[in-house]
């Protein structure tokens, strides 16, 4: 029996700079600029700088990640 697993790619709503590294957690948010927590990368105000090299929001990539590996019962449901 094969099973197949969606290894589609998601959006974790995580932006990392791609000019210094900084990654941007919108669970956590910029307590530096009093940003609170859950406010999400395309909800800042344009003026928002990377707190470490001061670049731009349009310097900051997508970070997409593979889901965690469902568990079993899950993969049984797939079958049907
Ligand atoms: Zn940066």
């Amino acid at each position: 029996m094969e099973i197949k697993i969606n290894f589609k790619k998601v959006d974790t709503g995580k932006r990392r700079c791609r000019i210094c590294g900084y990654i941007y957690d919108p669970k956590k948010g910029d307590p530096l600029r009093n940003i609170s927590p859950g406010i999400y990368f395309e909800d800042l105000p344009d003026s928002w700088r990377c707190p470490v090299c001061k670049y731009q929001k349009w310097q900051f990539w997508i970070i997409l990640e593979e889901p965690p590996i469902p568990e079993e019962k899950e993969l049984l449901l797939d079958e049907n």
